[in-house]
């Protein structure tokens, strides 16, 4: 497949070697090196816009093996234009939006001007988003998507009951919020940032939950509260999610901000009927993606989505890697690449 345009171009570049760890910028990075990191790819997109999932929070920090092969361009999401393609499906020109599929990992990935993608692994990007909308929601937007899809796959519906969203103030958490809320469902926010409360009513929690609440040890079955939870944070909080859910009721889970274990019983399921739902954004199946994808552009509000978002560039993308990771960051964060 020749390059269009052999022009250097600038992306995030990690390197390991003997151990030894870097994150800088790249303005030199070529097209050979591209297609040399990027195997059977078919399709170059000119990235406009990424972001700083948690995942990419990892990567950019080398806090967990989220990176398999080095050097690596990070970033598990992009929306661009395609500039060359040799897949039918995408023509120079068209607006795309990638997530996932093992990109910014084993692949090289988005938080670069240029990525070099499967034709297999793109969505066209809907007519009602910008490239900049399509990455204020990125993969965790698209995740709490899938978590609402999952919910309502389960019976769960606005006159179900109330819904807890866990780690609210974060990009899953956030977008799940506004969401629900704009489906009619009666969101309960749980969060340790407690003055961000406003700013969670705003997106549409009728009530705030202070974290501290749900992430220690519970009982295996307590008062019967939720219809339905999504949850990003995993470990004792999930535990006590399924715990407080009421008969019938569903989980969907889809994080580990808190902790990848999860120590529970059965008796919430045995003796409640209560579903947990797992749910993954990597290597969800195409109709799927397309499905929260075309939901999203029609069902999330454009004033909240701009509400939880802030936009940065290329080189600040490091830093927001660790407050991610630290859980400071609020709502979601947008990588102009060209800024
Ligand atoms: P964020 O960092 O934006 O949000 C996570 C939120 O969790 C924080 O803002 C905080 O919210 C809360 N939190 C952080 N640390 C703790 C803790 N120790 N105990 C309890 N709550 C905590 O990340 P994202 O929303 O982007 O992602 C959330 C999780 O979902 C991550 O684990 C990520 O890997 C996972 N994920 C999984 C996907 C999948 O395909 N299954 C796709 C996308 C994300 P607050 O202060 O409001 O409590």
């Amino acid at each position: 497949m020749p390059s269009p345009t052999p022009t250097p171009f600038t992306a995030l570049y990690l390197t390991k070697t003997d151990g030894a760890f870097t994150a800088r910028l790249r303005d030199d990075l070529t097209d050979d090196e591209l297609v040399a990191h990027t195997g059977e790819a078919n399709v170059i997109v000119r990235i406009a816009h990424s972001t700083v999932n948690y995942k990419d929070g990892l990567a950019l920090t080398n806090r967990s093996p989220v990176v398999r092969q080095w050097p690596m361009v990070p970033g598990i999401d992009g929306a661009g234009t395609v500039e060359l393609s040799t897949d039918p499906r995408w023509s120079v020109g068209d607006k795309v939006i990638h997530n996932g599929w093992g990109v910014g990992e084993t692949h090289w990935g988005c938080l670069s001007q240029k990525a070099r993608l499967k034709g297999d692994w793109l969505i066209a990007l809907p007519t009602e988003l910008s490239t900049a909308d399509a990455m204020a929601i990125g993969t965790a937007g698209y995740t709490a998507m899938l978590c609402v899809m999952a919910l309502e796959d389960a019976g769960v519906r606005p006159d179900s009951g109330e819904i807890l969203v866990t780690g609210a103030s974060g990009g899953v958490g956030s977008v799940a919020v506004a969401l629900l809320s704009g489906l009619g469902y009666r969101v309960v926010a749980s969060t340790g940032k407690l003055d961000e409360a406003e700013y969670l009513r705003a997106l549409g929690a009728v009530d705030i939950l202070d974290r501290a609440g749900l992430s220690t040890a519970g009982k295996p079955l307590q008062k019967e509260r939720w219809a339905g939870v999504v949850d990003s944070v995993g470990s004792h909080t999930l535990a006590n999610a399924l715990a407080q859910t009421r008969y019938g009721g569903a989980v969907a889970a889809c994080g580990l901000a808190q902790g990848m274990e999860l120590s529970t019983s059965v008796a919430p399921f045995i003796l409640r009927g209560v579903r947990l739902l797992g749910v993954d954004s990597v290597m969800c199946p195409t109709v799927r993606r397309q499905q929260a994808w075309a939901r999203l552009a029609t069902d999330l509000d454009r004033r909240k989505l701009a509400s939880m978002t802030r936009t940065i560039g290329l080189a600040e993308a490091p830093q927001v890697a660790v407050d991610i990771l630290a859980g400071k960051v609020r709502g979601r964060v947008v990588v102009d690449v060209n800024a």
